[in-house]
């Protein structure tokens, strides 16, 4: 499988080099040159396999050429594991639960982190080990997080020979949770720093990194981020999971996805184009919602950002929706790198009436606000007794607002387990003791190690050159 960039000027790769690219060096992002498609006859058959198999089945298409199949089984093996000494606490890995009729949750939240990126992050984490022990390399991760990206990344790469990971999140800004599930895991090539700033300054310094990478002495830097194409392609497999257990592909199923970088409704756009019937997919944003903007009134326009009870939300700009963008102008890169640009110079856009019609005919959309994530929260507890997260909660009103048809199931990505957010639970007034899971139970008592570091660029360089090989100078 060969991949293309979004903005027609990058030189084609071959999966192993996606996976070590990140943006590619026209500023766009890689999407696969051609996107394999399988027959119902096919997807049919493979009602009942477990996680692992379908996995292997519906992503072996995307590393032909540079994973044998033998060994990408084993890989997949691992990452999608359960029982004592798993990674997945829960025997299905992604159970659906039944809300209401036909209103299911797609439970993502049983992996290390508690949080749907782990499907992605344990993955990715095994897959560049691999590559790099074959090619006798080693990297170096830098990310920013404002919360949930930093732990899974943390766990998906605590056991990588040949990677070390500099996370940064803004130092007293995240969740205490959030911070424990970081600073806990000890490791030589494990690196928490504090910031003292604001998750914007260590984002700006991620990137900064990634434009003159001269501080690492020639070690390459690996983006964790989900503009890395393994990420996406780790979440297709679940929307084949859910669908084949609702009774496709013989029927369609609706998906109602918590998205702010349109990476995992992304997946679900894919999935469908790949032969599963999918006949409605719903973008759920909350107030930071260019997305809704975009997809109710053709405007995509950067907002201002406000902080909201679903955190994992909270963005300006989607980056992933360029590559929903390359589709819909017929994978004109050269388009898309014109209204990147305008888009840069904080124009903004709308794209011609035709396109945005043809997205129509799958996406709708809706913003939720605080006020109706609360409600929405205790509503579901009232009805079905089952808890949601803030973000959870935010699919599962827009999935009730937007739905096209009833007789269609309608499953919401249950993204994050509600225990990462005790902030919103308790503003949805329902009386509930939230307890970790037991592979979290001592989070609370167990030792931090983490570097508070100012908020410079050249503090933040010096110490990852001096860091960089399993805790040793580069
Ligand atoms: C990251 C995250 C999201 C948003 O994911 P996108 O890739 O932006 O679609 C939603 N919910 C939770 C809990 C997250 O951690």
């Amino acid at each position: 499988m060969r991949y293309i960039s979004t903005r027609g000027q990058a030189p084609a790769l071959n999966f192993e080099d996606v996976l070590l690219a990140g943006l590619a060096t026209d500023g766009g992002l890689y999407v696969p040159e051609n996107l394999p498609r399988f027959t119902q006859e096919e997807i049919a058959s493979w009602a009942g396999l477990p996680y692992h198999e379908l996995a292997f089945r519906v992503m072996r298409p995307f590393v032909t050429g540079s994973i044998p199949d033998a060994d990408f089984k084993q890989i997949l093996e691992q990452t999608y594991a359960t029982g004592a000494d798993g990674v997945f606490a829960h025997n299905a890995v992604a159970p659906l639960r039944q809300l209401n009729g036909n209103e299911w949750v797609l439970e993502l939240f049983h992996g290390p982190t508690l949080a749907f990126k782990d499907f992605a992050l344990q993955l990715l984490g095994r897959l560049l080990d691999y590559v790099l022990a074959k090619r006798n390399e080693r990297v170096v991760i830098m990310g920013a997080t404002s919360g949930d990206t930093g732990s899974a990344a943390i766990e998906g790469c605590k056991a990588c020979e040949n990677v070390d990971i500099f996370i940064m999140h803004p130092h007293q800004r995240v969740s205490e949770v959030q911070r424990r599930q970081m600073t806990t895991i000890f490791g030589e090539n494990i690196h928490n720093i504090a910031i003292e700033g604001n998750f914007d300054d260590c984002q700006e310094m991620v990137k900064a990194s990634f434009a003159d990478q001269g501080f690492l002495k020639g070690t390459r830097l690996v983006a964790v981020n989900s503009i890395n194409w393994a990420r996406i392609m780790a979440q297709i497999v679940y929307y084949f999971h859910a669908a084949l257990q609702l009774g496709g592909p013989a029927r369609s199923v609706a998906f109602s996805v918590p998205t702010g970088n349109f990476g995992d409704i992304f997946a679900g756009y894919l999935a469908r184009n790949m032969g599963l019937p999918i006949s409605q997919l719903i973008v759920a944003t909350n107030r930071n919602d260019i997305l809704h903007r975009f997809m109710s009134g053709n405007q995509y326009v950067k907002g201002d950002l406000y902080p909201t009870l679903s955190p994992s939300m909270d963005i300006m700009v989607s980056s992933n929706f360029e590559r929903l963008l390359f589709d819909l102008h017929g994978r004109n890169g050269a388009a898309i790198a014109e209204l990147m640009a305008n888009f840069k110079q904080g124009g903004g856009f709308s794209v011609e009436q035709d396109r945005w019609t043809e997205a129509r005919k799958l996406f709708d959309s809706l913003a939720v606000s605080d006020e109706q994530t609360s409600e929405t929260i205790a509503q579901v507890l009232a009805e079905s007794g089952e808890l949601l997260d803030p973000h959870t909660a935010i699919g599962v009103r827009a999935a009730r607002e937007c739905r096209r048809s009833l007789a269609v199931p309608m499953v919401i990505l249950g993204t994050a387990h509600p225990v990462k957010f005790p902030e919103a639970v308790e503003k949805a007034g329902v009386a509930n003791e939230l307890e970790l899971p037991a592979h979290l139970a001592d989070l609370f008592e167990r030792d931090e190690r983490c570097t508070v570091l100012a908020n410079d660029l050249l503090t933040v360089q010096a110490f990852v050159a001096n860091h960089g090989n399993r805790g040793k100078p580069l």
